[in-house]
């Protein structure tokens, strides 16, 4: 089984698929906040959440969407021009807010020149009625899908990383999302303080067998300002290595279906503020070493999902 030149389902090789070309993203900040940071559901937010909510690489929120989506082609623009793009509301809870204000940055985000979707990412507990219906409509006219940082399946560590919702909370949204036929997008951390290697593979095992559409694995990464960081210093804990990571990605790999978009397979965390595992950086190497651990194995995506069934 292979995707293009990859034993796994990427991204890139969906979007190719899909629009006949390479779709890019362009990461936006829309001027949102978050319930776990406000005070409506917390106010630290999630234990490892920097300053830019989750999102390091966006243009600032000052500028208008329109603008910051040129910003972001024109940072492009050297490996690739007049390409098709994907809008990405990325950092925050890009969900949370009014529904005119939502409207409008959506769709200012769709008129933009090249763009043939969007990508929202937001949280489970902030998609009330009035916002699936909007999503609803934007997905009838779009490319779109919508973003839920679950982390982890497991209660002890969603509690330590102060997530702020239950499971229950991202099955429940799953199946909202789904019913009006929304992608769906799941995140995981690997390498969250108190889980196993067989935790993480529970969880990956979990969210294979949800409704979603993508995945994202993503790896805990230590960032100076993040209380995680601060946690870290006074309470160490073992920080996967590159063999770990490595390992554990190709059996997520192995145990998710075939049909499922991987989008991410590791960390991305920005150089300046970057503490710990600095061999991240390098990601390059980390997904070729993803390649020649499944070549070797001569494995593929859903090898092990498609025995257990
Ligand atoms: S939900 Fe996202 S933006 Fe909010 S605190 Fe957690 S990581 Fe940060």
């Amino acid at each position: 089984m292979m995707w293009g030149d990859k034993r796994y389902h990427s991204l890139n090789y969906e979007l190719k698929k899909t629009f006949g070309q390479k779709v890019m993203k362009l990461s936006l900040d829309g001027g949102f906040t978050c319930p776990n940071r406000d005070g409506t559901v917390g106010t630290r937010g999630c234990i490892f959440c920097g300053e830019a909510g989750a999102g390091e690489f966006t243009a600032s929120r000052r500028f208008s969407i329109a603008k910051q989506m040129d910003i972001q082609r024109s940072l492009l623009s050297s490996k690739w021009s007049n390409g098709k793009c994907i809008a990405y509301f990325q950092n925050f809870t890009n969900t949370y807010s009014a529904f005119d204000d939502l409207n409008k940055k959506y769709n200012e985000a769709l008129s933009g020149k090249d763009i043939v979707g969007l990508a929202i990412a937001t949280r489970p507990d902030c998609l009330p009625e009035y916002v699936l219906d909007l999503l609803e409509e934007i997905n009838s006219k779009t490319f779109l899908w919508v973003e839920l940082g679950l982390q982890t399946i497991h209660d002890k560590t969603a509690r330590f990383i102060r997530r702020g919702y239950e499971l229950e909370c991202y099955q429940k949204s799953i199946y909202e999302l789904r019913k009006r036929n929304i992608r769906v997008v799941t995140h995981l951390i690997f390498g969250l303080p108190g889980e196993s290697y067989e935790d993480i593979l529970n969880s990956v095992k979990f969210i294979a067998n949800t409704d979603t559409w993508g995945v994202k694995f993503h790896l805990l990464y230590l960032q100076k300002d993040t209380d995680i960081h601060r946690y870290y210093i006074e309470h160490p804990f073992h920080i996967l290595t590159q063999e770990e990571y490595i390992s554990l990605v190709a059996d997520s790999i192995e145990h998710i279906p075939p049909e499922m978009v991987i989008h991410r397979l590791t960390g991305d965390g920005k150089r300046s503020l970057l503490v710990a595992p600095r061999w991240s950086l390098d990601k390059l190497r980390v997904l070729s070493d993803i390649d020649m651990e499944l070549k070797k194995r001569d494995s593929y995506q859903g090898i092990k999902y498609l025995c257990k069934e």
